[in-house]
C-alpha cells in the first residue's frame, strides 16, 4: 500500500493536519496509540485571546484568532457533531488600579476586537468581584472529546490505532515502510510520544503538567469564569475548574496538592461551595523552551517531519498552524521563522 502521509498521533495536532491532507486529496495514514499521555483528552479546550496574569494579547493572536471558528465550524459540518462553544470570558478585578488599567487599555486599537465590556461593579451575587470585570470576546472552548472521537469515524479508513515503533521502520527506495505501509512522507504529531524518537527526540521540549477538575456547584452563567483559574459550566451544573501547572513533578497521577490549589483558587471567584468532585484528571502539555511550536523538516533524515510542541494553547494554534505546514508539504510555500524547528538544528 503506497500513500503520501504517514502520521503519528491522533490528537488535536494530527487530526488537524490529517484533516487538512486529505481535504487536499493526499492519501495518508494515522497511527495513534489510544493509551498513555493524551494531552488533548486531559485539556479544557478553552482559546483565549488575552492571557497570563499580566493580560496580554496571545502570541500570534490577530493571525491565529480568525481561523479558531471557522476552522472547527467546518468539522462540526463534515461530522454532524457539535463541539464548538463560543463563549465569553469574564475576568473580575482584583483592584481599582486594575480596573482604571482596564478602562485605558479599552481604547487601544489591538484590544477593541476581543474586549465585549467593561463593568465597574459586581456581575452576580455569587461571583468575587465587587470591583466589576472585564469581558472579552472571540473566546470559547472546544469539547476535544466529541471532536477527537467525531474525527475517528471520519478517519476511519485512515486511522490504526496502536504504537508507533521505530524499531519496525525501514527506508526503502523512495518510501518509509512500516508493517507493510509505504509512506513518502513521516510526520510525528505525536506531542511528548516524540521525545522517545531517534528523528525528533533530542529537541528541546518543556513538559509541563496539568492537573483540572470537575465538579457539582451553584451558579451556572452563560460565560466562562477566569481568574486563577477558569472555571467553565459543561451543563447539568457540572463546571470543568483548572489547571495548575508544573514543570518539576511530571510524574502522571492526581495530587491532593493540586487539587487544593484548585479548589482555594476557586473559592476566591465564587461564593458558593463545591456540591461534589466528580474527576480529578492529569496530563502533560507538550510545552517546549521558548513555548513556540514545533514545525518542519528533519535537516538530515529524507521526508520527515514534525508537526508538534502546541503547549497549553494547541486549540488556538493548530487551526493555523495545520494550514501553513499542510502548504508546506504540498505547495512548497514556507514556516515561520519563529515556529520552524530550523531554529533548533544545533540540537538535532
Ligand atoms: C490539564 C491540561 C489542561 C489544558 N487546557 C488547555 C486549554 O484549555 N486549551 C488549550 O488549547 N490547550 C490546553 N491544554 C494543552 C493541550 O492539551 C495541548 O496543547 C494539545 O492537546 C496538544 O495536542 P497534540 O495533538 O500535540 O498532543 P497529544 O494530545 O498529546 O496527542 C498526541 C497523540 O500521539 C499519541 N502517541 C504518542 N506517541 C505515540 C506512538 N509512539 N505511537 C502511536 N501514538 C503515539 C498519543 O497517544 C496521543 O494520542 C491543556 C493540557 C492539560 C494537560
Amino acid at each position: 500500500m503506497e500513500i503520501d502521509f504517514l502520521l503519528i498521533g491522533q490528537g488535536i495536532a494530527g487530526t488537524a493536519l490529517g484533516y487538512r491532507l486529505k481535504h487536499a486529496g493526499k492519501t495518508i495514514r494515522i497511527i495513534d496509540q489510544p493509551s498513555g499521555n493524551q494531552s488533548s483528552r486531559i485539556a479544557a479546550g478553552l482559546f483565549n485571546p488575552i492571557t497570563g496574569r499580566k493580560m496580554v494579547k496571545t502570541w500570534f493572536a490577530d493571525f491565529l484568532f480568525p481561523e479558531i471558528s471557522p476552522f472547527y465550524k467546518e468539522l462540526e459540518k463534515l461530522t454532524g457533531k457539535s463541539f464548538l462553544h463560543e463563549k465569553p470570558i469574564y475576568r473580575p478585578f482584583l483592584t481599582i488600579e486594575e480596573q482604571n488599567e482596564w478602562m485605558g487599555n479599552s481604547a487601544e486599537e489591538g484590544f477593541q476586537l476581543y474586549l465585549d465590556s467593561i463593568f465597574t461593579d459586581s456581575q452576580n451575587k455569587n461571583l468575587r468581584d465587587s470591583f466589576g470585570g472585564v469581558m472579552l470576546k472571540k473566546s470559547g472552548w472546544l469539547d476535544i472529546n466529541i471532536f477527537l472521537d467525531s474525527m475517528q469515524e471520519y478517519f476511519s479508513k485512515e486511522l490504526i490505532q496502536e504504537y508507533f515503533s521505530e524499531m519496525e521502520l525501514k527506508r526503502e527506495d523512495e518510501f518509509w515502510v512500516y508493517k507493510g505501509i509505504r509512506a513518502r512522507s513521516l510526520i510525528y504529531c505525536n506531542g511528548l510520544g516524540a521525545m522517545e524518537s531517534s528523528f525528533f527526540g533530542s529537541l528541546p521540549f518543556a513538559p509541563v503538567k496539568g492537573e483540572i477538575l470537575e465538579l457539582k456547584q451553584d451558579f451556572c452563567p452563560d460565560y466562562i469564569v477566569n481568574r486563577g483559574v477558569f472555571r467553565v459550566h459543561l451543563g447539568n451544573g457540572i463546571h470543568r475548574v483548572g489547571s495548575t501547572y508544573s514543570k518539576h513533578d511530571l510524574e502522571v497521577g492526581a495530587t491532593d496538592e493540586a487539587k487544593n490549589e484548585i479548589l482555594s483558587k476557586l473559592n476566591s471567584l465564587v461564593d458558593l461551595p463545591v456540591n461534589e468532585i466528580i474527576s480529578h484528571k492529569t496530563g502533560i502539555r507538550p510545552a517546549t523552551r521558548d513555548r513556540k511550536p514545533f514545525l518542519g523538516k528533519h535537516p538530515k533524515a529524507k521526508s520527515v517531519y514534525i508537526f508538534d510542541g502546541f503547549g497549553a494553547k494547541g486549540v488556538s494554534l493548530v487551526p493555523y498552524f495545520s494550514k501553513m505546514m499542510c502548504d508546506y508539504l504540498i505547495g512548497g510555500t514556507s514556516i515561520s521563522k519563529e515556529v520552524d524547528i530550523a531554529r533548533y538544528f544545533n540540537y538535532i
